[in-house]
């Protein structure tokens, strides 16, 4: 059977270290890193994800600013508002919950977020620092799969690894951090031609999908580690249910190694966004205290 990778305590792990930083933080310059936290609209699944996102930073003992907007907003007014968050020193980590109401544009707001405050890594000067290997705002999905696939492999190097998905905030990011490891990389897609083939050849295989249970064992060579990013929301035997991309009951037999939905890459997810939010914090206040540069993670 495979190596579970337990989310839920790898994640507590990451936010340990994250309020360690954040202590230092506050004894060496007297600053406690601040998150702005935009949610816009009524949307139920963004509503839970920012609940959690913003208890996650009071544990951490992050300060979490909620500002709450309703879903007929203008353009210009969330543009006012970044505007205001970007300039506010006491805002280390600005993050705005997509998706966006339709009306507005997600591609406008994100490049309106100071890159240094970008802690979701999205603003296209982030994207381009992580596609050309420079320091920079990592997305927090990406960066916790990588955390969980080094908790399995100590080097990565001349894996063959596939991405299932293309998306600019998993897939593509994904790939971008698996190439850096110096893994020989595969993005598969909608277009993909017998993707099950190209699958079977992974030692390292990650769904970003959004169909529930779609990879199933014989996708999957065996001993691969196998990291499922889906989240889908399912009716099985008359009760809602949490599903990965990966059909977790036919692979676990086969995978070396599996991160379980719910449990896994979830909880990884929010924990990056704490580490990411100490990360630009440290960076922002080493700017006006260069000394804050030393600890830097
Ligand atoms: P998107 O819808 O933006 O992208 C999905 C990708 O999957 C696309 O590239 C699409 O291909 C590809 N795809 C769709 N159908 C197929 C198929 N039948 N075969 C192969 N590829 C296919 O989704 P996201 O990247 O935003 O999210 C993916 C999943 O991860 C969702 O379930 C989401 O809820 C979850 N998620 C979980 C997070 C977490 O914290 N655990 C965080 C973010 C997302 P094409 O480009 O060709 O259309």
């Amino acid at each position: 059977m495979a190596r579970i990778i337990d989310g839920k305590q790898l994640s507590a792990q990451v936010l340990k270290q994250v309020a360690a930083d954040v202590e230092a933080l506050k004894a060496e310059l007297g600053t406690t890193p601040g998150l702005a936290v935009v949610l816009v609209g009524e949307d139920p699944a963004s509503h839970v994800y920012v609940r959690n996102k913003v208890r996650q930073a009071g544990e951490a003992g992050i300060r979490s600013i909620e500002h709450r907007l309703s879903a007929d907003i203008s353009q210009t007014t969330l543009n006012e508002l970044v505007e205001s968050l970007n300039n506010d020193p006491d805002v280390h980590g600005i993050l705005v919950q997509l998706p966006l109401p339709d009306h507005l544009d997600e591609a406008e707001i994100i490049s309106a977020i100071d890159p240094a405050k970008d802690v979701d890594g999205f603003h296209p000067l982030n994207v381009g620092a992580l596609a050309a290997a420079q320091p920079g705002l990592i997305p927090c999905t990406p960066l916790g799969c990588m955390i969980m696939l080094q908790q399995v492999h100590e080097d990565l190097s001349g894996k063959n690894a596939v991405v299932i998905g293309r998306s600019n905030i998993v897939g593509k990011p994904m790939a971008a951090l698996l190439l850096q490891a110096s893994c020989t990389v595969t993005i598969a897609h909608s277009r993909t031609k017998d993707i099950e083939a190209v699958c079977r050849e992974a030692d390292i295989l990650v769904a970003a999908v959004g169909r529930p249970e779609m990879v199933k064992a014989d996708w999957v060579k065996p001993g691969a580690t196998v990291i499922d990013v889906g989240i889908n929301a399912i009716e099985r035997d008359g009760k809602r249910k949490l599903v990965g991309d990966v059909d977790f009951a036919d692979v676990e037999p086969v995978a070396g190694a599996i991160t379980p939905v719910p449990g896994g890459v979830g909880p990884m997810t929010i924990a990056c966004l704490m580490k990411n939010t100490v990360t630009a914090a440290r960076a922002q206040l080493s700017e006006t205290h260069p000394a804050a540069a030393v600890g830097q993670s």
